[in-house]
């Protein structure tokens, strides 16, 4: 072995593997550009913060953080359960859904079998697959000028689909996109899939998503015991940092997800939180309204700019400046603002941009004004 060359030595999924580019955070911004008064409208976190009920369980647990967390999560487990009509055994935990989206790559895929997935889909897929070995077969994605633009062409997607294929992974709506597929176009999909093929339906931003009539897969578990359908108290559920998911699905894929499973892959806190979240059902439905009122917003905004962005089921923007965003980010970040360049996906015209509070909205679009006037 060259001492010097660890790549050589490392499993071939990973040696070519490009890491996950996350929002800068706040802290970065400071240090590096000696600004104040960050604003981070980069990581579709919730801009109303932290549920209060989250935040008291949260605290409640402190002095018992010397002790394991539960690692079967039976409290948790339980409440959504309930909350999906499903038992327990069909819920799996993750340290976020990123988490369990690994822990379905691990269980499925290996060398020789495929995951296909749409081009521009959100970006841990590819790492998730190619760090098992497996192909990622990236499906062309609808054109610019589709209904969804740049959305999944789940047609395509399900011809792609053979037989060394396992996994599907369908964001619904996906990110950086915005864009979202129907209950219909998605039912008639999954009809179309082998059944021996684990179709992924992600649903990170479910409880804004609701709201434009993207479908609750988990409704039709009974239909499809090859689907797994996935969720996170990252966004609309304002946890980001504690890093909870979990997937629905048949027992018997629980089952083998749960081998691959860390045992304390949740950690105390976030059981805590994430069950009193699920309860503050105020707090959700604020957080919805407010991102509609605030998508509204940052796009009568936009489009006053002369930049355009398409529809969005979630709770950010994909925002198409006509010109190179890495100089506009940029100017942005010196201005103390954090937005998401999406270069990494394939998009170097284009910005994703979070909907955060109105003032916040406000500060975006009087930077963004001032950007675009000057570089
Ligand atoms: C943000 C996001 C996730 C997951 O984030 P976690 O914080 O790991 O739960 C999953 N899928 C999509 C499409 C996302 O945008």
């Amino acid at each position: 072995m060259n001492a010097c060359d660890p790549a050589s030595h490392a499993v071939a999924g990973v040696s070519g593997l490009k890491p996950y580019e996350p929002g800068k955070p706040i802290s970065e911004l400071e240090r590096e550009y000696g600004v104040s008064d960050v604003l981070k409208l980069a990581s579709n976190e919730n801009p109303l913060g932290v549920s209060p009920a989250a935040r008291a369980a949260m605290a409640g647990q402190l002095d018992d953080l010397w002790l394991y967390p539960d690692g079967g999560g039976f409290d948790l487990r339980r409440a959504l359960a309930a909350r999906h009509g499903v038992e327990p055994a069909c819920i799996t935990l993750g340290n976020g859904s990123n988490d369990v989206l690994v822990l379905l790559a691990e269980t499925f895929l290996a060398p020789g079998r495929s995951a296909v997935f749409s081009q521009y889909a959100f970006a841990v897929y590819p790492i998730a697959t190619h760090a098992t070995g497996a192909e990622a077969r990236i499906v062309p994605a609808l054109s610019q000028d589709a209904r969804q633009p740049l959305g999944h062409d789940l047609d395509a997607m399900a011809a792609a689909v053979d037989d060394d294929t396992r996994l599907v992974f369908v964001a619904n709506p996906n990110n950086p996109t915005g864009t979202w597929v129907g209950a219909d176009a998605l039912r008639r999909f999954l009809a179309d899939v082998p059944a021996d093929v684990v179709v992924v339906v992600d649903e990170a931003y479910f409880e804004y998503a609701q709201a434009m009539g993207v479908p609750d897969a988990s409704a039709w578990l009974g239909e499809f015991p090859n689907l797994v359908v996935s969720r996170t108290f990252s966004k609309a559920y304002g946890l980001a940092g504690i890093r909870v998911g979990y997937t629905v699905s048949s027992p018997a894929i629980a089952d083998l997800l749960n081998r691959v499973r860390q045992p304390f892959n949740v950690n105390s806190l976030a059981l805590a939180g994430a069950e009193a979240a699920l309860g503050d059902t105020a707090f959700i439905d604020r957080a919805v309204r407010e991102n509609a009122a605030g998508m509204a917003q940052l796009r009568k905004g936009l489009l006053a700019l002369g930049a355009s962005a398409a529809p969005s089921a979630g709770n950010f923007l994909l925002v198409d400046l006509g010109r190179d965003a890495a100089t506009v980010n940029e100017a942005l970040l010196r201005l103390g603002v954090i937005v998401r360049p999406v270069a990494n996906y394939g998009l170097p015209g284009h910005l994703r941009i979070t909907v955060g509070t109105a003032p916040q909205n406000d500060r975006l679009l009087a930077a963004l004004t001032q950007v675009l006037e000057t570089t």
